[in-house]
C-alpha cells in the first residue's frame, strides 16, 4: 500500500506543524534536516516514533497546536512508568468521532440501534471514543461504564440494548452471565463491537455462540485517536481502516524495513491531518498484515488483519520464539478446552520453564488431556511445557483486560 501524492502533501503539512512547534519530533525532523518529502523512498527515510519518545515528551511535550486550540488530553493506561499525554484539538475529536461512526456503519449500526457502552470513561479513550461515533450516529447511547454485572444485564433486558461495546473478557463474562441466568431470551442484542485486546478465535466462537450476535472488532491505540481506526465489515475479511486520515505501514519489528502487502510485521502508523499530537511512523508494536486485494463488501478502504500479538509478546523459551498466538492455536485445536487459558513462564533451576493452564468443559482425563496438549506442543513448537487441567471457572476472569501471559522471570 505505497504512499500517495495526496498523503505525502498531508505528511509535509504535518512535518511543517511539528517542526515549527519545536515538539520532540519536530526536534528529531531538525536534527535529520527534513523539511519534506517528495517521494515514498524519502517517506521510508523518516524516523520511527516510538512509545519511549510519547514518555519522555510527558506531560505536554507533545502539544503542536496553540494551547487555545486544545479542548481535551487523553492518556494511556501506563502500566510500566509514566503515563503518554495526548493533546486533542476540536477538530481531533470530530475527526475521530466521523471514524467511529465509520466503524458502526460498517458493522452495520444504524441510528435505530441501542448501544450499550461498557468500556471505561474518563483518562483513556475507550468509553468516550465509543460514545462520540454513537453520538454522531444518532444511535441511543446507555453509557454503563465498566464493572457492575447486575446493573448492565438489568439495563440491557430493560432498554432492549441491540450493541454491546465491550472487551473481549467483558463480553465473555456477560455472556456467560446471561446464559447462568437463563435470560437469554429477555435480551436482544444483535451485534458486539469488541476492543483493545487480541483476543483468540474459540472465544469469539464462545462469545457468539452464547448470545447469538455478530462480532465485530474494533482498531485503536490511544496515541492515535484510540479505538475507531478501523473494524472488519459482514464479510469478516480483516479490518478497514481509515487511510484518508492514518497512514499505516507493517515493518519487520527486527530490521525496521518495510514489508510487502501480505506479509506480517508489526503496525506502523502516520496520523495524516491529526493537530494537536501527530505522529509520524508511530512504532505500536501490535503484529499484522495489510490483506492484498478488494474486499466482497465493495468498500475502497484497504485491510488490515486481525492483531496476531505485540511484537514484545515474543518469548524465548528454551532457545525458541514462541508468540502466545501459537500456542493459542494448537489448544483451539482441543474442543474440550474452554477459551480462557494462561501462560506463565519462570525461571527454575537454571532452566526456562513455561506452564500452561487450560479449562475443560467435560469429564475428561485431566492427565491423559494434559499429556497429549504437552505432546502436540512439542511436535508444533518444539519445547514440552508443563500443561495443568483445571474445572471450568477457575482462571481468572476480568473487566478489564485479561493478563493471559506472564512471565516471571523479570519479575
Ligand atoms: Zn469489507
Amino acid at each position: 500500500m505505497q504512499i500517495s501524492k495526496k498523503q505525502i502533501e498531508q505528511v509535509n503539512d504535518r512535518i511543517r506543524a511539528l517542526r515549527q512547534a519545536d515538539s520532540f519530533y519536530g526536534k528529531k525532523l531538525e536534527a535529520a534536516g527534513i523539511d519534506s518529502i517528495t517521494s515514498a523512498e524519502d517517506f521510508e527515510k523518516l524516523p520511527f516514533s516510538e512509545k519511549s519518545d510519547l514518555r519522555d515528551a510527558y506531560p505536554l511535550g507533545l502539544m503542536t497546536a496553540p494551547e487555545s486550540d486544545i479542548v481535551r488530553i487523553h492518556s494511556s493506561s501506563g502500566t510500566t512508568g509514566l503515563p503518554v499525554i495526548i493533546p486533542y484539538t476540536a477538530k481531533d475529536v470530530d475527526d475521530w468521532g466521523i471514524m467511529f461512526r465509520r466503524c458502526y456503519e460498517t458493522a452495520g449500526i444504524t441510528n435505530m440501534d441501542r448501544i450499550q457502552i461498557t468500556p471505561g470513561y474518563g483518562l483513556w479513550t475507550a468509553g468516550i471514543g465509543f460514545q462520540n461515533g454513537a453520538e454522531k450516529l444518532g444511535a441511543m447511547v446507555i453509557p454503563m461504564g465498566p464493572g457492575n454485572t447486575d446493573k448492565q444485564l438489568q439495563m440491557m433486558q430493560d432498554l432492549q440494548s441491540t450493541v454491546i461495546c465491550a472487551t473481549s473478557s467483558y463480553a465473555l463474562l456477560l455472556a456467560e452471565e446471561i446464559q447462568k441466568r437463563g435470560i437469554r431470551d429477555k435480551i436482544r442484542l444483535k451485534k458486539g463491537v469488541i476492543g483493545s485486546e487480541r483476543w483468540g478465535a474459540k472465544m469469539r466462537e464462545s462469545i457468539k455462540n452464547t448470545l447469538g450476535i455478530e462480532l465485530y472488532d474494533i482498531y485503536g491505540l490511544t496515541e492515535i485517536y484510540g479505538p475507531g481506526i478501523g473494524i472488519n465489515c459482514k464479510y469478516d475479511t480483516g479490518m478497514h481502516y481509515w487511510d484518508d486520515y492514518i497512514y499505516l505501514e507493517i515493518i519487520d519489528p527486527v530490521t525496521g524495513k518495510v514489508l510487502p502487502d501480505g506479509e506480517m510485521g508489526e503496525i506502523v502508523i502516520t496520523t495524516l491531518v491529526k493537530e494537536g499530537a501527530p505522529l509520524i511512523r508511530y512504532r505500536t508494536h501490535d503484529l499484522s498484515r495489510i490483506i492484498p486485494g478488494d474486499c466482497p463488501c465493495g468498500s475502497r478502504f484497504p485491510r488490515i488483519d486481525v492483531i496476531m500479538g505485540r511484537t514484545d509478546d515474543m518469548m524465548k523459551i528454551k532457545g525458541v520464539n514462541v508468540f502466545p498466538s501459537q500456542i493459542e492455536e494448537i489448544l483451539r485445536e482441543f474442543s474440550e478446552l474452554s477459551s480462557e487459558y494462561q501462560i506463565r513462564i519462570s525461571h527454575l533451576e537454571g532452566k526456562d520453564t513455561m506452564r500452561i493452564y487450560v479449562e475443560t468443559t467435560g469429564s475428561v482425563d485431566f492427565a491423559e488431556l494434559s499429556r497429549r496438549i504437552a505432546e502436540r506442543v512439542k511436535s508444533k513448537i518444539g519445547f514440552t511445557p508443563l500443561v495443568k487441567v483445571v474445572e471450568i471457572g477457575v482462571l481468572p476472569r476480568s473487566e478489564k483486560k485479561t493478563k493471559r501471559v506472564i512471565d516471571e522471570r523479570y519479575d
